[in-house]
């Protein structure tokens, strides 16, 4: 799909967005059992010009709350007064799960592995339809955002699916430093948008239920700089950005050797190398302590902050790169980027 074959009248949950309107629209779905009536909230600004439509979301898994930061931080940007095209923004996808503090909804499914859902399924499986009938079929792009489930933080990354020529572009203009070549995932959101030839970026980054100041500004500078180099803002006065993002080769995550209390030194974003020592698990006696070794060399692009862990358990995921080195330098000069980004938070 292309910019030109989008309608001029923008309709979402019946009503319409005109050209160099802005306004929020309340998607009705399924009500609480309380009786009290619950919507999907959607913001949809609309340049004067004609031109992309990118939708942003956040909270699929309704406890990666970084997302909605992200989001509530762009929809304040100046720049937007400029916009050509259109840019939806969802903050909160699962709103069950939001106000439950979970990544599952009600149904206890999980809305990214349902997607693109039906009209007659379960909840889970009308929440994704409905998302990808009121946003979705409205949009030529789309951005993902997430987080580290489960007591895991992620460095600000980018997953997608390269073999497609246009989401791979958007994944450099990103700008951040690395990039993984994800396969797609039966029902995830990311399938079912490329199956429509819309190309999507997936961001991760942060932990979920906290927010992460670092994550929160790479976000809102990726999807700007990824809103210029599709035409929908201008680069006027924009300074460009030094980081070459660079594709991980593999991933692999490494797990704990025995159950304990880990006790690391390992911060996200840490060049490793092949039997380095990066951690030991020992019982609350400090008996029977396990070390454990990397088997693998490559930047830590996730890690458990949670250190209590049972054998078996996903401590640090590791990204292999051609040049770690390169990664790790690009990393340091992405972290002095993004310092000089953004006023502080407490200015927003
Ligand atoms: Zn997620």
């Amino acid at each position: 799909m292309n910019p030109g074959t989008m309608s001029k009248v923008l309709k979402i949950a019946d009503k319409q967005v005109a050209s160099g309107q802005r306004r929020s629209i309340n998607i009705p779905v399924a009500r609480l059992y309380t009786h009290t009536e619950m919507t999907m909230p959607v913001h949809v600004l609309r340049g004067k010009k004609d031109g992309p439509h990118l939708f942003v979301c956040a909270a699929i898994h309704g406890d990666e709350i970084i997302g909605v930061e992200i989001i509530r931080r762009l929809l304040k940007m100046k720049t937007l007064q400029h916009l050509r095209g259109t840019l939806i923004a969802v903050p909160v996808v699962n709103v069950y799960g939001f106000i439950n503090h979970t990544r599952y909804l009600p149904d206890r499914r999980d809305l990214n592995r349902f997607f693109p859902g039906s009209p007659k399924g379960s909840l889970t499986s009308r929440l994704a339809n409905i998302f990808m009938e009121e946003i979705v079929a409205n949009c030529t792009h789309g951005i993902d955002l997430h987080a580290g489930s489960h007591h895991r933080i992620n460095l600000p990354h980018i997953r997608a699916c390269l073999d497609n020529e246009a989401t791979e572009k958007l994944a450099f203009a990103f700008g951040a430093p690395v990039i993984l070549d994800a396969a797609l995932r039966d029902g995830s959101l990311r399938q079912a948008v490329e199956e429509k030839g819309i190309p999507l970026l997936l961001y991760e980054a942060g932990e979920a239920l906290r927010f992460d100041e670092f994550a929160v500004r790479a976000g809102v500078k990726g999807i700007l700089a990824v809103m210029r180099s599709i035409g929908m803002l201008t680069s006027r006065g924009v300074k460009t950005s030094r980081i070459q993002p660079m594709v991980a080769g593999s991933t692999n995550w490494i797990r704990a050797p025995g159950s304990g209390i880990l006790r690391t030194q390992i911060p996200l974003g840490s060049k490793i190398a092949i039997n380095q020592k990066i951690g030991a698990i020992a019982d609350p006696f400090d008996e029977d302590e396990t070390t454990v070794i990397s088997p693998v060399a490559g930047i830590v692009i996730g890690r458990m902050n949670l250190p209590l862990v049972h054998r078996g358990d996903a401590l640090f995921n590791v990204a292999g790169f051609d040049d770690s080195v390169a990664v790790s330098e690009s990393l340091d000069e992405f972290k002095e980027e993004i310092k000089e980004s953004m006023p502080s938070p407490a200015a927003g």
